[in-house]
């Protein structure tokens, strides 16, 4: 039961969350959705503060999604920091909070899976086998359950953003699909909930990447011709910086996300790399 503005519905049943919409829509309020796997930071909220500019009721999900890890990523070990991230929703007047349980979001006998081709072979996709079939399979059921008539996803994850417009205009889901830039800290590092996996050291070396697409990004767009060159040159870059595996640093169509061999309008550089143990990804628009 809503009590009134200052109180923040946590929500955990389809039917409590379908009642949760109802109402809203029936005080003419539009709907949006955040999907998150929690441990929220300032990025997240970013997406709060646009859904909240726009004038919706904002409804953030949390739910660590056991499908779009493999079985040797960090699924056990992501953190979970439900309290802290309850407060920091209610900070940024989030409207409910929806954490279904895994049976919740996955009953016995689920057999669905959503898979976007080509958006998902690459980059990411080629590298974490079935990682984007999860996530489309689980933001397909997030917008679907909640009914949202918007929702909103970080460019820090640029390929997925792709694969989820791509799939919302497949399926004639009703939502319009809104990106918001990523937010990073001062030192350039994209905030994510995964950085504090990062030791002191690590955590000094992470920027550089970010660093290094700026670089690539400006001697693109100033000109530079042997992209394939300067694009090995930055992997060996960063393995002198400490960072153990790239997955991939590729240059590609914003709108496709094949790669590209020359300076072309709406392109973006895209990176994976592992530092120590995790994970990290970047991308930045070149101009
Ligand atoms: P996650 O909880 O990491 O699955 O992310 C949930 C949503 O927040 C996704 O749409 C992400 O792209 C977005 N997000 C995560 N980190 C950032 C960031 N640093 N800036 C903007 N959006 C972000």
């Amino acid at each position: 039961m809503r009590l009134g503005q200052s109180i923040m519905d946590i929500i955990e049943t389809i039917p409590a969350l379908k009642q949760a919409v109802a109402t809203c829509k029936q005080q003419g309020k539009t709907v949006a959705l955040v999907p998150t796997m929690g441990a929220l930071h300032a990025g997240h909220m970013a997406l709060v503060n646009a859904a909240k500019a726009n004038g919706h009721e904002v409804f953030v999900s949390i739910f660590v999604n056991p499908k779009q890890f493999g079985p040797n990523e960090d699924f056990g070990r992501y953190p979970r920091t439900f309290k802290k991230d309850c407060a920091l929703a209610k900070a940024h007047q989030v409207h409910a909070i929806w954490a279904p349980a895994v049976e919740v979001m996955y009953p016995g006998g689920f057999a669905t899976n959503i898979h976007v081709a080509q958006l998902g072979d690459g980059l990411c996709g080629a590298h974490r086998k079935g990682h984007f079939d999860g996530v489309a399979t689980v933001v397909s059921k997030l917008l679907l359950q909640t009914g949202a008539e918007h929702a909103y996803f970080g460019e820090k994850d640029f390929q997925q953003l792709a694969i989820i417009r791509r799939m919302v205009e497949d399926l004639n889901i009703p939502c319009a699909v809104h990106n918001v830039p990523t937010v990073r800290e001062e030192d350039g590092l994209a905030l994510s909930s995964r950085n504090i996996y990062l030791s002191e050291e690590a955590r000094g070396v992470a920027p550089r990447m970010y660093e290094i697409l700026q670089s690539i990004a400006s001697r693109i767009t100033a000109g530079e011709k042997n992209l394939p060159l300067m694009l090995n040159n930055a992997k060996y870059a960063l393995q002198r910086l400490g960072f153990s595996s790239i997955d991939y640093l590729e240059y590609v169509d914003a709108a496709t996300l094949q790669p590209l061999s020359k300076r072309t309008p709406n392109s973006r550089l895209l990176i994976a790399a592992f530092l120590e143990n995790t994970r990290l990804i970047d991308n930045i628009e070149v101009l």
